[in-house]
């Protein structure tokens, strides 16, 4: 997978392709871990090397996932996981995959290194829009720092889902 600078990246707008949550595993923390036993089960996670995850099912995707029409959803939303809420940006306090000056984001007088996954369909390149550079990174970074859980703008847009509440108890 290739890291790309936020600098180089002009949107990024979650379009339900699913393919992040098909592709990795997501790790859970404790706490996370478990809220999720206690309102889904313990079979809906794994244990491996020292590390907690969300059963995968045996196409890969994630246990949670569903798919309605063309859109893949998560059915966890109300308790997703920090991994899924941040994907597909990474949120750094060093330059770790390089291009330092153009990953370097200012927040709150710190300096921040942000690169996001190029695998992600929904990154669009070029030139950030204003929203992007102010909005949408402001929103991961406080996800990524813990002053924030509610998410806005770094989720899919999906009207349908929010007008029918109950396709979310599906899981
Ligand atoms: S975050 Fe990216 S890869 Fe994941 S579902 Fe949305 S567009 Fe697809
Ligand atoms: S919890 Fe939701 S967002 Fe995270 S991998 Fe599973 S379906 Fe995708």
């Amino acid at each position: 997978m290739l890291f790309v600078p936020w600098q180089y990246i002009a949107d990024w707008k979650c379009n339900t392709c699913g393919l992040c949550c098909k592709a990795y595993s997501v790790v859970l923390n404790f706490q996370e871990w478990l809220k999720i036993v206690k309102n889904y089960g313990v079979e809906t996670t794994v244990s491996g090397l020292n590390k907690l995850y969300l059963r995968r099912k045996s196409d890969g995707s994630c246990v949670f996932l569903y798919k309605m029409m063309d859109m893949h959803l998560c059915g966890l939303q109300h308790m997703k996981p920090a991994a899924c809420k941040l994907w597909p940006f990474k949120i750094l306090a060093t330059p770790k995959f390089g291009y330092a000056k153009e990953a370097l984001y200012h927040y709150g007088g710190k300096a921040l290194y942000i690169y996001a996954d190029s695998t992600c369909t929904g990154l669009v390149y070029g030139r950030p829009t204003w929203e992007f550079a102010n909005q949408t990174l402001e929103e991961f970074i406080e996800i990524a720092i813990g002053i924030r859980s509610e998410q806005k703008r770094s989720k899919a847009n999906v009207n349908f889902v929010q007008q029918y509440p109950s396709i979310r108890r599906l899981f």
